[in-house]
């Protein structure tokens, strides 16, 4: 209501303000973006009502109806460029929800005894079953990035974390080697707990299901996750605790090692194949043909991601990323609206939600796969992922920083907005954890610019805390003080690299 009322006030003064010449230069800027603004689409993004924002649900449908609509109320377009599928690109997914599972550890006649909520199992198909000794490979490749083994057949016990031996270029992230192992023959790829999550998080991704492309869908006949307690339990028999185990595994003449245990998996899984969507908008540009800029940021989250004895059983995903999608809206309210007061930008500029970013990129990687704007039209990709971590006044940090040529741009808007700015490159630890990185891989200049990823110990108390469970909700407490400083920072930044003048992209080979 107080808002209400100072926005009232505010228009009086600018209908009063029209009489004076100054008018029209003071219109060009409308006024900042507020926390308010933020705030009011997170309540509604992150509410019970959209149910966690799952893919191939309802909250899905409401979710891409609202971005849809108001996006549309501000003045832009459907950015599919396909009059046959305005605003909405689908993405064809197959998803596995675990049922039920079996697991269970010999050695010689005696059970090794492994709590049953510390793995989690799910099948390709409906039904799955492995057994055997298992094979723990390490990160599974060697420093060359090819396997590190003869899996055929094998049940293989993999390390979650990125590979990294002395002097290796850059080694398959963890998805590329499950699938190098599905192909080379598998019967079951078990993962460690990924670092720095908790076991709480971990169920939330993969516990509640996984989700594939259908069009890259290669998977063992049984895919896993072992807790801490569970892989401990495991190498032990070999004589091995998970810090020699890890140390081993990175050391570059490291060999596979077969575990004297006997497992024997079983699981059931129920699979479904359905289309989600990413949704895609357009702000025309006055110059058409001069490129695009997209801004993109990750629709979706983990809906209904407890079980039904739970008190809170819904994933809202405030910060992560209702908070997002909640500035790309502001962002384009803000440049729609300073377009039509005359100051149109020349390039487009798309803002696109992406789908299935929980599950492993999988709506960035399709867009990245089927772009709807050739990719060498897009001048500069800028996601926006989990922004409600800092306060106002945070320093602005790049994911990506040193990978695009773009920092010294991206500084220099920053500091002339009143920022400060993170030189350092710790930020890149994420660069292939969000959307971006889906667009970079194919060469697009891509960062994430922003106060989250500026001071890992505030980042990292979210990441260990709310992260991925149902606590991640909007409450009085969420900071947004930084998100709205990124959503003013990203109109800086877009009326910067939209307009012809101010930005020409290097010429290849830059
Ligand atoms: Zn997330």
């Amino acid at each position: 209501m107080i808002t209400c009322f100072r926005r009232c006030a505010l228009s009086v003064l600018a209908l009063a303000a029209a009489v004076s010449p100054l008018a029209a230069a003071a219109q060009d800027k409308p006024a900042p973006i507020s926390e308010s603004e933020v705030r009011t689409h997170i309540a509604i993004l992150a509410s019970d009502d959209f149910e966690g924002r799952a893919p191939g649900t309802s909250g899905e449908t409401k979710t891409l109806d609202y971005l849809a609509k108001t996006w549309a109320s501000y003045g832009l377009v459907s950015g599919t460029n396909d009059a046959a599928t305005p605003w909405f690109q689908p993405v064809p997914l197959v998803e596995r929800k675990p049922y039920a599972h079996r697991f269970s550890a010999m050695r010689g006649s005696r059970t090794i005894r492994i709590d049953s909520d510390a793995v989690i199992l799910a099948s390709k198909d409906t039904q799955g079953q492995a057994r055997g000794e298992p094979l723990f490979v390490g990160y599974g490749v060697a420093a060359d990035g090819t396997l590190n083994a003869d899996v055929a057949g094998r049940i293989v016990i993999m390390l979650s974390a990125e590979p990294k031996f002395e002097g290796a270029a850059k080694l398959p992230s963890r998805r590329e080697r499950e699938k190098l192992l599905a192909e080379a023959g598998a019967a079951a790829v078990l993962l460690t707990a990924p670092d720095g999550m908790s076991w709480g998080a971990v169920r939330s991704a993969l516990g509640s299901g996984s989700m594939r492309r259908a069009s890259d869908d290669a998977a063992p006949p049984i895919s896993g996750l072992l807790r801490a307690d569970a892989l401990k339990a495991l190498l032990r028999p070999a004589g091995l605790s998970p810090a020699a185990a890890m140390r081993q595994a990175g050391e570059p003449g490291f060999a596979p090692v077969s575990l004297p245990v006997t497992l024997d998996l079983a699981a059931t899984t129920s699979v479904r194949a359905f289309d989600s969507h990413n949704v895609i908008a357009k702000l025309p540009g006055a110059r058409p043909g001069s490129g695009a800029i997209l801004l993109l940021g990750h629709w979706d989250h983990f809906g209904i991601c407890r079980s039904e004895e739970a008190e809170d059983r819904i994933c809202n995903g405030a910060v992560d990323n209702a908070s997002g999608m909640a500035v790309l809206l502001t962002i384009a309210e803000r440049l729609a609206r300073s377009a039509e007061m005359g100051a149109p930008l020349d390039r487009d500029v798309y803002f696109m939600g992406t789908t299935a970013e929980e599950r492993g990129l999988l709506g960035a990687y399709h867009f990245a796969d089927n772009p709807n704007v050739p990719l060498d039209q897009i001048l500069v990709a800028l996601n926006v992922d989990t922004v409600a971590i800092a306060p106002k006044g945070a320093p602005v940090a790049i994911v990506g920083r040193g990978e695009t040529g773009l920092d010294e741009i991206v500084d220099s808007i920053a500091i002339a907005a009143g920022r400060t700015v993170e030189t350092g490159t710790e930020a890149n630890a994420f660069i292939r954890r969000q959307d971006g990185w889906a667009l970079a891989a194919k060469g697009v200049k891509s960062i994430m610019a922003g106060g989250s990823f500026a001071d890992m110990a505030l980042l990292q108390a979210f990441l260990t805390t709310v992260y991925h469970q149902p606590e991640d909700e909007l409450t009085d407490a969420t900071p947004l003080g930084g998100a709205a400083d990124d959503a003013n920072l990203h109109v800086d930044l877009v009326r910067h690299f939209a307009d012809e003048a101010k930005y020409t992209p290097a010429a290849t080979g830059d």
